[in-house]
């Protein structure tokens, strides 16, 4: 099996009751791994999900957290090491827009909104989840790996009113560079996925006629899907595709931005 080295590894997925993290959550239970599926809210089907996820060979578990609030981010951790035992694989998966404010709409509260939920949820769940990667690379002699979610808006601008999300977005990806030269010591590495147009609950404030236009622009003439990303997180989780591989940005985007 592909990925085989990732039975029974423990990753945490922040941000995964919908959309691409959702994907993700599916796909490592496939390979057998025990995960941790993130959301601010209960989901109303949130049963079934699990029922049919732990029916794939891996372990999923739900936990409660709203990660633009700090100590959230750190309970997150504590709640997913008190019932897994450690942490192998962190998914900074969490993000979003909040909202759509040209600058001149921009105020404080909307400012801190995209940035507790871009970057300090990422900085403050890694900075909790360090020990335990530190520990898991330790006794496996293998590293544990953190993944960022970037977004083509980076390398954009991002859409009307998504300028302090663009930047946002870059805000993760650069910090990881930080981060690989100071932890990649402890058996850490960092890499950061950046998913073009994927037709997620994202793009919900988009009709049909707004996503065909985007389409048109793609090379691929479509908007990616939520599983099409999930191989690229099995391939950065897994220390035997990728032990060699970090401090990097992929972008997922059917052409969308040429590199
Ligand atoms: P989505 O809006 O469909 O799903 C977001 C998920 O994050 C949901 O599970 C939601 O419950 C969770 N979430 C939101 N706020 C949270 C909070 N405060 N605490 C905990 N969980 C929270 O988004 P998506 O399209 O699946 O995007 C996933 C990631 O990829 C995000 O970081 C997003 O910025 C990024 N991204 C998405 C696209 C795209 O086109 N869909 C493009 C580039 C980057």
């Amino acid at each position: 099996m592909m990925f085989d080295d990732l039975k029974g590894k423990r990753v945490l997925v922040t941000g995964s009751t919908m959309g691409i993290g959702l994907a993700a959550v599916e796909a490592f239970a496939r390979c057998g791994a025990k995960v941790g599926m993130n959301g601010r809210r209960k989901p109303a089907d949130l049963d079934a999900t699990l029922k049919r996820f732990n029916s794939l060979g891996g372990e999923v578990e739900f936990f409660q957290a709203d990660v633009s609030q700090t100590p959230a981010c750190s309970k997150l951790v504590d709640d997913f090491v008190a019932r897994f035992g450690g942490i192998d694989v962190l998914i900074n998966n969490a993000g979003g827009l909040v909202g759509r404010k040209p600058l001149p709409e921009i105020d404080d509260e909307f400012f801190d909104a995209v940035s507790h939920l871009n970057n300090r949820s990422a900085v403050m769940v890694t900075k909790r989840a360090l020990p335990h990667l530190t520990a898991s690379a330790k006794a496996s002699g293998e590293t544990a790996s953190v993944i960022m979610l970037g977004s083509i808006a980076e390398d954009v601008g991002g859409g009307p009113g998504a300028g302090l999300y663009a930047a946002a977005k870059a805000w993760v990806h650069i910090v990881q560079k930080n981060w690989v030269l100071m932890h990649t010591k402890d058996g850490i590495r960092f890499n950061t996925i950046s998913p073009g147009t994927i037709d997620t609950p994202f793009h919900a404030d988009k009709d049909e006629a707004t996503k065909a236009n985007i389409a048109a622009t793609i090379p691929m003439k479509r908007l990616g899907r939520a599983e099409e990303c999930a191989p690229a997180f099995l391939f950065l989780a897994s220390h035997k595709a990728s032990g060699y591989i970090t401090g990097q940005y992929l972008g997922i985007n059917g052409g969308q931005f040429l590199e």
